[in-house]
């Protein structure tokens, strides 16, 4: 290997500074586990610097950003999934580093388990993730689906048990649980002094003391914490003490202490216990995430080459967004940038297309505030405005050419056959379709018997067809009429077998967006009939998303 010149060690050192103190992450969660009480308590203990979308506002409590559909207002989810980014100062690592005024982004998934091929993509944007468990309800179906897709990815993930403020399950039984369901080994950093419903505070294992919390009324402040040894804890709590210590020993004998290596080889999950609501073991959950946690790291391109994170500029779109504020009608893509030094205003390539793209309105917070991005680093999500030439999975570099693999679609599970409203409105039509394509709200097929009036929607979720008709409503004024097929399965083809499958019942192939050959089945049982009755037709299973 040739060493780097000075001269390029030199040039490369501020964005390596600003890599090494950056972490990108997410929070997957099942509905209502807590995730936006989490990100509103994170904010509370870091310097908010930028939000880009929204931390969703329940009724009662403080929304940040407008929602930007009214399906949304009425159902109380949010559609959109964006990014905050906040400076946090963390504390000392327990082997001696020094804190390091840290960058965090906090990319956010949307809860709604419709919404899942949307999280997907978001989970390609991040580093690491947090999964959120209510302690009362242990491991529930959309963190199962969730914790996959960063398994699928390699994404290491921190495990936080939260509501430990009000009754659960004992806390061992969690780790038992966590262990023997997703088959992820939980190495406990904090664990929890107190019963679920009698939380007093965290046994740091890893140094032996103790962590004691005081609540604030309303857990609107952040809570006072005091650090206290061992010995002190043992006075104060008694006997809650002795069986955290106690359990803590039994973690270590079966070998569930902490080791870097397996965490990043997403094997093993440090764990921390908390309670978003009452502010306790937020900071501590920081200091993990920033001493534990990676920061940004090279990405393989197309050919397997590391992009380095000191390479010239390249990202990567991972969400296209349209109608988020009827006040700035337009389309927004939000990238992740993978190396180098993004500028506002820097002219960027379309690795796509060849074409350029003019970065002058670069943004970071979206809705009814924004503000402008000037400068942006490897880890960090920026919006593009008018974004009308990129779609997902779209590459963009300055100088240095790259291509990123293109992010996996998911298997869709639920199918319909759009009409537009009759009228001369066919070229609206066209249009809205096109648009729902390339932001993936949903995978559009084609094939030459149904033509182009006719293209077939496919889902993983079914809301996402709801999105589609509100959308193809206000943005293009066209009255979407759809109607389910009785499909239920969907399987990759080739060109040498789609034709023979064409004549099977029970199966139609159709082309989709990206080329791809996709022969739509019935059932289970009519797949598992042609896969023994003419097994040299080809039909492979797609990315599940569960
Ligand atoms: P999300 O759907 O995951 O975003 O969940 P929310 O943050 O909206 O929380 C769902 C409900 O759980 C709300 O009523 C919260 O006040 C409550 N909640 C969240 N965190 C805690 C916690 O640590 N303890 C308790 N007791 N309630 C919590």
């Amino acid at each position: 290997m040739t060493q780097p010149s000075v001269t390029t060690d030199r040039a490369t050192a501020p964005v390596r500074a600003e890599v090494a103190r950056r972490r990108t992450f997410a929070v997957i969660s099942h509905p209502d586990a807590g995730k936006s009480t989490l990100t509103e308590a994170l904010a509370l203990h870091a310097r908010v610097i930028n939000e880009a979308g929204a931390i969703h506002g329940k009724a009662g409590r403080k929304s940040t950003v407008s929602d930007w559909m009214e399906m949304e207002k009425a159902r109380g989810i949010s559609v959109s999934s964006t990014a905050l980014q906040f400076a946090y100062h963390s504390g000392a690592s327990v082997d001696g580093r020094p804190g390091i005024d840290a960058v965090v982004n906090l990319v956010d998934t949307p809860g709604h388990s419709d919404f899942s091929e949307d999280t997907y993509r978001v989970l390609t944007a991040v580093d690491a993730a947090v999964m959120l468990i209510d302690a009362a309800k242990g491991l529930e179906p959309q963190t199962l689906k969730l914790f996959q897709v960063c398994r699928h990815r390699g994404i290491p993930v921190i495990t936080v048990v939260n509501k430990w403020d009000r009754p659960g399950q004992a806390p061992l039984e969690l780790m038992d649980e966590i262990s023997t369901r997703i088959g992820l080994e939980p190495t406990p950093v904090y664990w929890p002094v107190g019963i679920a419903g009698d939380f007093r505070g965290l046994l740091d294992r890893r140094t032996g003391d103790y962590v004691r919390f005081t609540r604030t009324a309303g857990g609107s402040t952040i809570a006072p914490q005091e650090h206290l040894s061992a010995a002190r804890a043992a006075e104060r709590e008694g006997d809650a003490w002795t069986t955290a210590v106690e359990e803590s020993e039994l973690l270590s004998a079966t070998g569930a202490d902490h080791d870097e290596e397996l965490f990043l080889a997403g094997q093993t999950s440090p764990v921390l216990f908390g309670s978003a609501v009452l502010n306790f073991g937020v900071s501590q959950l920081l200091d993990l995430l920033i001493d534990l946690a990676p920061p940004p790291r090279a990405r393989l391109d197309v050919d397997e080459q590391p992009r380095e994170v000191t390479d010239p500029f390249s990202a990567v779109v991972f969400k296209v967004q349209a109608g988020l504020d009827s006040a700035h009608r337009d389309r927004l893509a939000y990238m992740r940038v993978v190396s180098g030094v993004f500028e506002r205003g820097m002219v960027v390539t379309n690795a796509a297309t060849g074409k350029p793209f003019t970065t002058k309105y670069a943004q970071s917070v979206f809705g009814r505030d924004r503000s402008t991005v000037d400068t942006a680093y490897p880890g960090d999500v920026v919006g593009l405005v008018n974004a009308l030439s990129l779609t997902v999975g779209d590459t963009l570099y300055s100088d240095k050419p790259v291509q990123f693999p293109p992010i996996p679609q998911f298997a869709p599970e639920h199918f319909r056959v759009l009409r537009g409203s009759v009228g001369g409105k066919a070229k609206q039509f066209r249009r809205a379709v096109e648009q729902m394509d390339s932001e993936g709200v949903v995978q559009v097929l084609r094939n030459e018997v149904r033509g182009e009036s006719a293209p077939v929607l496919a889902a993983v979720g079914p809301m996402q067809f709801e999105v589609v008709a509100a959308r193809m409503k206000s943005e293009f004024d066209v009255d979407a009429q759809m109607e389910p097929l009785p499909y239920a399965l969907a399987r990759r083809t080739d060109a040498e077998s789609a034709a023979e499958l064409d004549r099977q019942r029970g199966i139609e192939v159709f082309t989709r967006g990206d080329g791809v050959l996709l022969a739509l089945v019935s059932d289970r049982w009519r797949l598992q009939y042609i896969q023994k009755e003419l097994p040299r037709l080809t039909l492979e299973p797609l990315v599940a998303a569960a």
